[in-house]
Parts: C-alpha cells; structure tokens; sequence
C-alpha cells in the first residue's frame, strides 16, 4: 500500500528476488517510497533482448510500468571479463545454457580463460539501475556501478551466489563469496548502483 503521507510514491521492482526487494526498500522507504515487487501481479516475461544492461533494465521497467500502472524500476547486472570480450556480459546468468547453475557456468568461465595468466584475469561485475515514471517515460532516472576485480583459477569462498567465489576483490584480499554481505553490499555494483539512484530520485522528488 502506498504510504499515507505520499501516496504517489509507490514503485514496482521489476523482478521477482526477494533479497532485492529488501535492499531496494531498505534505501527508499526512507524517501518516502513503497517498493513492491513484480511478483504480486501476474506479468509475463519481458523479452530482454537488449545489448547492453542499461537496454535490458530499460526494457523490464518499461514492461512493469506497462504491465502494472504504476512506476516502476528495472535492473540488469552480470560479470564483464575483459580476456573474453567482455562476456558473459548480459549472459551471464545463462552462460552456460538456458538452464545453467552456478556452478556450471562458474566451470564454463574457468574453462573459457584456460591458461590465461593472472594479469590478464581483470574483469568487472556492472550493474545498471532504471526508474521510469510510466512505461512511455522519455527520460528515466539510469544509474550504473561498476565494481573491478580479478577472476581466480579456482573458486574460493561458500557465501554470496553467481560468480562470488571466482571474482577476487583486490582491495579485500579475499572472493567476493568471502565478504560479509554487508560489506559486499557498500562495495558492489548494485550497492553503488542503488545509492547513485537514491540519490537521483532524492533530487527529482524533493517535496
Ligand atoms: P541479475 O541480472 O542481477 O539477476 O544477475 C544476472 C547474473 O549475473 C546472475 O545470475 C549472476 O550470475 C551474475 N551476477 C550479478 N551480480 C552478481 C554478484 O553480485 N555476484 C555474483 N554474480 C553476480
């Protein structure tokens, strides 16, 4: 429900994870936003089939403003490693097939940088944030966060997901599956993403 003191300020999260949901209501609902996710209606898919993260947010929280009504923010994120080209990029989650696991496409990702020496391991995750007012929105709030690492030979760590135990956070001295999630989440490209955004929509809706 929206909040009785600003009933304008309800937004949809175009995706269905709850750990976002938390963290995304987390940093607004002190703005004054209630964030619901896109699961309390039944949308179909959005066909993201955007090049880039920013498309493929772009293209989600049109959908969800479409879909629902209502405001809506879209994220897309994944891994960029720059001996690959930047792949798997916006595949990653699906790198190695439709249906892959973690762990299968953490081997693929392994596999795909064979002997390539430590040096030349540099890689990202990136995430871009979208808000959008109505699913026609000419000018949405877009944030992005980018966050360098390197990708190890082997995996190391049992916390985060995805591709945690192979991103090596230089600064840390440890995996990014080796990081409290707190802190994961200050440094992260969604941590830096998120708080870019908050700070968009803190400017664009000051009354
Ligand atoms: P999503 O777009 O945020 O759902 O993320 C897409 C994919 O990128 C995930 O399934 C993971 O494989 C990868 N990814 C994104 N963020 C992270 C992260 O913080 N750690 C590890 N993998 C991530």
């Amino acid at each position: 429900m929206p909040d009785s003191n600003h009933p304008g300020r309800l937004l949809v999260l175009a995706s269905g994870n709850a750990g976002k949901l938390k963290e995304l209501s987390s940093m607004l609902m002190p703005l004054g936003w209630t964030v619901r996710s896109q699961g309390d209606w039944q949308l179909s898919e959005a066909v993201e089939d955007g090049l880039s993260f920013v498309e493929n947010a772009l293209i989600k929280a049109r959908h969800a403003a479409r879909c629902t009504g209502l405001q809506a923010l879209g994220d897309d994120s994944g891994l960029v490693v720059d001996a690959l080209g930047g792949m798997p990029g916006i595949y990653s989650s699906r790198y190695a097939g439709a249906d892959a696991d973690d762990k299968a496409n953490n081997q693929k990702l392994l596999h795909a940088l064979g002997a390539v020496p430590e040096s030349e391991r540099t890689a990202h995750f990136y995430c871009a944030m979208v808000f959008v007012r109505h699913a026609e929105d000419p000018a949405p709030l877009i944030s992005t966060g980018k966050w360098p690492g390197k990708i190890m030979t082997r995996p190391r760590g049992e916390g985060g997901f995805g591709y945690d135990p192979l991103f090596w956070v230089p600064g840390s001295g440890c995996t990014s599956a080796e990081l409290p999630a707190d802190i994961k989440n200050r440094l992260s490209h969604r941590g830096q993403a998120l708080s870019a955004l908050a700070t968009q929509m803190k400017d664009e809706f000051r009354n």
